[in-house]
């Protein structure tokens, strides 16, 4: 799960790591509002959207005056704002962080997150701050370092100290730099973070280290958890498909592509892709509903991918182990009498009660290509939706 800047940057505050003062805003009067709480001269008008790229995209605004303040407050607020982050459909941005400026010496980047080769957490920083760090990834990657942190002891202050004399952090600031990647490696366990990203961290004129960025991911599974962070989820910056199937407990990714997809099991939901796209089509979605769904849940996966316009044709696909075919069937019958079917659909059926699930097609009425073969299916629906 992904949460705002202005979420981030007020978890970090809690535990201790500096960041700029300021205030989210809804509408241009609190946002005019916030700015005259803070205690500065130079505000920055920030647009808050689950992505990144915004200060390339003009979502990232310098004021001078309360005036500027609510200029740049009406000119974003219900503006979509199209990063490279964001696709080409952009998002559009409901709310505001009004914070108090900084005066820049220099940015840095630093990030926490995990290495799956080592299953372990690393540090990451450069001095190459504020731009992308995949960028720097690809030009200079000797400008980022590394530190891998052992999950029994947790980051040492060695290991920060080491890692901002390599970032070339000005010695006197280093301590400071030190103590805020001890608290961000605090707010990324206790909080099962996925990804803590700083880009940028700054030092200021004032001799100040602190995080003019924050962007952090929690793992869902640990969600449970953590109430207090499943409260700052906002809906608005989510696929509705994806909200509706996590209600049922189903595992769905909206993808580009026209091909809706059905299919139980992770593994084969990712080899039915492969086929798909090794036959020329395009999925358009990943959609796994899980080892022993039942038809209600087939039903409301079934629903979910004929309410997207983009599919053009549905694949089934399913290996009936746990999962009985004839639930299978049901579902999908269930849900093209609620919603109906105006779309190519091909069902290729394996395993338990695969005689059964194929009868109640046959006799639904409903214009069902069967297919006897991944490839085959692949091939037909590829086919049916040219
Ligand atoms: P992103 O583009 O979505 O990653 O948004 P950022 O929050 O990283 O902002 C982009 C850039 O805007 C930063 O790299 C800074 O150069 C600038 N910026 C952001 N906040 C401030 C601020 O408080 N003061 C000043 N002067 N510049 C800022
Ligand atoms: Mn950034």
């Amino acid at each position: 799960m992904n949460i705002h800047e202005y979420q981030g940057k007020d978890l970090l505050r809690q535990y201790g790591v500096a960041v700029p003062n300021g205030k989210v805003a809804f509408t241009v009067d609190e946002a005019v509002k916030a700015a005259e709480s803070l205690n500065t001269s130079v505000y920055v008008v920030k647009a808050q959207i689950h992505a990144g790229g915004r200060g390339k995209a003009g979502g990232v605004k310098i004021a001078k005056t309360l005036d500027e303040v609510r200029t740049y407050a009406e000119e974003l607020l219900g503006k979509t704002l199209v990063t490279h982050q964001t696709g080409p459909e952009g998002k559009v941005v409901k709310r505001l962080l009004i914070e108090e400026g900084s005066d820049i010496k220099k940015e840095y980047y630093v990030g926490l997150v995990l290495d799956r080769s080592t299953s372990r957490v690393v540090l990451m920083g450069s001095e190459e701050g504020g731009m992308e760090i995949e960028e720097v990834a690809k030009a200079t990657p000797e400008k980022i370092f590394k530190e891998t942190i052992d999950p029994a002891i947790g980051l040492q202050s060695y290991q920060a100290r080491r890692l901002a004399f390599n970032m070339n952090i000005p010695k006197e600031l280093v301590n400071k730099a030190v103590q805020f990647m001890l608290g961000l490696y605090r707010v990324f366990i206790e909080k099962d973070c996925s990804v803590a990203e700083i880009n940028p961290l700054v030092t200021t004129g004032d001799g100040q280290v602190m995080a003019l960025d924050a962007k952090l991911n929690f793992d869902d599974n640990a969600l449970y958890r953590h109430p207090e962070i499943l409260e700052l989820r906002d809906l608005d910056e989510e696929d509705e498909k994806e909200i509706e199937a996590s209600k049922y407990g189903l595992n769905y990714t909206a993808l580009d592509g026209n091909i809706g997809m059905m299919v139980n099991g992770a593994g084969l939901a990712m080899a039915t892709m492969d086929i798909i796209k090794y036959y020329g089509g395009e999925p358009a979605n990943f959609l796994d509903v899980g080892g022993g769904a039942s038809a209600e849940k087939v039903a409301a996966a079934f629903k979910i991918i004929l309410s997207d316009p983009k599919v053009k044709g549905i694949l089934v696909n399913i290996f009936g182990g746990i999962m009985k075919c004839d639930d299978i069937a049901t579902g999908i019958i269930e849900a093209t009498k609620q919603v109906g079917l105006n779309v190519p659909l091909v069902v290729r059926l394996e395993g338990t009660n695969v005689e059964l699930g194929k009868k109640l097609l046959d006799e639904s009425g409903l214009n069902i290509t069967s297919a006897e073969s991944m490839a085959d299916a692949a091939q037909k629906i590829v086919e049916l939706v040219k």
